[in-house]
């Protein structure tokens, strides 16, 4: 392991002016992602800017309605504050799939929206990878790839975003405010992550050096009849094979309002907003559910040994979708 420095951040302002002055330096959070890569040299920062003593621990209400969630709320605390619980239950249901408890304790909300593939390539200095070292190649397209993208991946890079969190925060229109030595800035998580293209190794929009300071939920009255499920290859503790984050509004027996988003399926969590169209206006039916997943997986263009997912993702939004219905009829 590279030798590095260590600092506790005393204040927003300090902690992005040490980014700023040294781009070898990285902030650290839970160290859940960035200390394993360290250890195993895919991560090589000179210094350390430890910002889990800032004061951006905090959930608090926004006026007019959501959320906003400090930077440095640990995943337990998010899953476990009561309107997270109540308004957004997604959220909190996909923060309590990942993980461990104890990793769960240490993790932060910023480190989870920037936590690395879990591609073995990748994390396999000896390997050639586009993403960690940019036109050494993709062994993943012809190699090992069951658990990569089947949406949105390019020849360069076929990995997958590994969060949970993020599956429902994109859900739920969820934006990420941030700081930099030149000022504020905000991004909607839509737009947070890039599109592979050629540049898999260029993973955010988030300007070099920036420190995310918080992620907001706008109100959305539809997240309060939401739900997350996971499917993976042991029963916890493992990441995701596919995920859904799913709200659904129902009146009269037609669908009135739905957020639809899939994870493990592509390079960033992946809004589902063609499953949505067809949802919206038809008839809450298990039909209708399966008609929408197929018109969000059309586009899926899945590698030698991952077409399963493309079933296993229709099923797991019919399943559900229509949980969430037979919810709402009781
Ligand atoms: C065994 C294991 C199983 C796991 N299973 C799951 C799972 O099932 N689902 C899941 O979603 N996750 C899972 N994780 C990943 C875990 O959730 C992440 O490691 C964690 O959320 C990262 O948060 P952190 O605060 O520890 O980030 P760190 O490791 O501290 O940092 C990660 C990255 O974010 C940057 N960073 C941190 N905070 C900020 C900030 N405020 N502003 C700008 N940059 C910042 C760091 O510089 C680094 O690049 C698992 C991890 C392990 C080790
Ligand atoms: S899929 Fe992406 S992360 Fe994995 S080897 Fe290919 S370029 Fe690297």
């Amino acid at each position: 392991m590279k030798e590095f420095g260590y600092q506790r951040a005393g204040d927003v302002s300090g902690a992005v002016a040490v980014l700023d002055a040294d781009p070898e330096a990285r902030f650290l959070g839970g160290g859940t992602n960035l200390v394993d890569l360290m250890k195993t040299g895919v991560e090589r920062p000179a210094r350390l800017v430890d910002v889990r003593e800032l004061p951006l621990d905090t959930i608090e209400e926004v006026p007019g309605g959501g959320l906003r969630i400090g930077a440095t709320v640990t995943n337990s605390d998010l899953a476990a504050h009561p309107l997270v619980r109540q308004h957004y239950p997604a959220l909190a249901q996909a923060v309590l799939a990942g993980a461990s408890g104890q990793l769960r304790n240490m993790a932060t909300v910023g480190g989870n929206l920037l936590q690395r593939t879990r591609c073995g390539y990748f994390a396999d200095v000896s390997k050639p990878c586009n993403k960690r070292d940019p036109g050494s190649g993709c062994p993943a397209v012809e190699g090992e790839h069951h658990n990569h993208a089947i949406l949105g991946a390019s020849g360069h890079c076929v990995a997958v975003h590994p969060s949970d969190m993020g599956v429902a925060l994109t859900a739920f229109d969820a934006v990420v405010s941030y700081e930099t030595a030149d000022g504020p800035g905000e991004l909607p998580l839509a737009e947070f992550y890039l599109p592979v293209g050629d540049t898999p190794h260029r993973e955010t929009a988030l300007p070099q050096g920036a420190l995310i300071t918080a992620v907001t939920l706008p109100p959305a009255p539809v997240a309060g009849h939401s739900r997350y499920r996971k499917v993976r290859e042991r029963a916890s503790y493992a990441f995701a094979i596919g995920s859904v984050a799913a709200a659904l509004e129902i009146s009269d027996g037609t669908v009135t309002g739905a957020r639809l988003a899939f994870g493990a399926v592509a390079s960033r969590p992946w809004r589902a907003r063609a499953a949505e169209r067809v949802l919206v206006g038809a008839p809450a039916t298990a039909e209708t559910y399966a008609a929408a997943a197929d018109a969000e997986l059309a586009a899926a263009e899945p590698l030698r040994d991952n077409a399963y997912k493309v079933t296993l993702m229709r099923n797991l939004t019919v399943a559900v979708l229509t949980e969430l219905t037979e919810e709402t009829a009781r």
